[in-house]
């Protein structure tokens, strides 16, 4: 599959639109949420133009991918949202500036070590599982716990991350995860994809991770492996 730059372009700033609409709807500045591009599974090209587009925020679920798609990208923040395992997490701390699925201890311990080794502070956000439907998540009661002891270690907590249920109560799920948010700290709120990110932010996101509402669908089944 091949996408033209303008195609690219133009959804991007329908999307920049809408998201300000809603922002604003719901009394916030315009501009204060930010729009990540869920780049897996979509060629370095199309990565280009979200960026040429005014996208300056760029994700990644998988190691693999990244290595190939995110070297020497015009400037951007990269982000990590895949699942975090520990024998990948010093090439996850060498490639991505913000890693958003720290979702146990293990995970963070590994990636602070990582970053000391590298030299460089991380910033990291806490993925809670606010959904039945996701395998991964610490507990929203658990959160601020593990974000004390993540920035103990010298990471750089900057919020929370949550996934919303497929099916069910979604409103519950992002309001646990807004409350996690306001518990744990920071500047970051990572909630709302293409299916449900309007909700999000009507529920304090400040950032959507959009991939299918940008690139168009995805050409492969997801795996769930980073
Ligand atoms: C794939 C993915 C997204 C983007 O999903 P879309 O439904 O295509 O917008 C967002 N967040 C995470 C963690 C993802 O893995």
């Amino acid at each position: 599959m091949s996408l033209a730059t303008g195609t690219v372009a133009e959804r991007v700033a329908t999307l920049r639109e809408r998201v300000d609409e809603v922002t604003v709807a719901s009394g916030r500045e315009p501009g204060s949420v930010a729009i990540l591009a869920v780049t897996k599974t979509q060629p370095r090209d199309a990565v280009l133009a979200a960026l040429d587009a005014g996208v300056r925020d760029v994700g990644e679920s998988y190691v693999q991918e990244a290595r190939r798609k995110y070297d020497h990208l015009p400037p951007c923040t990269t982000h990590f949202v895949g699942h975090v395992q520990t024998n990948k997490a010093k090439a996850i701390a060498g490639l991505f500036d913000v890693v958003q699925s720290v979702d146990r201890l293990e995970a963070g311990l590994a990636l602070a070590k990582a970053a000391r080794d590298a030299g460089r502070r991380l910033r990291v956000l806490v993925q809670v599982n606010v959904s039945p439907t996701e395998r991964f998540g610490a507990a929203p009661a658990d959160a601020p716990g593990l974000a004390a002891r993540l920035r103990d270690e010298g990471l750089a907590v900057d919020g929370v991350m949550a996934i919303g249920p497929l099916h069910g109560d979604v409103d519950a799920a992002f309001a646990a995860a807004r409350d996690a948010f306001e518990r744990v700290g920071g500047t970051t709120l990572s909630l709302g994809m293409s299916g449900d990110w309007e909700r999000a932010v009507r529920h304090g996101s400040t950032m959507v991770r959009l991939g299918t509402a940008i690139f168009g669908p995805r050409p492969v089944r997801e795996r769930s492996l980073a």
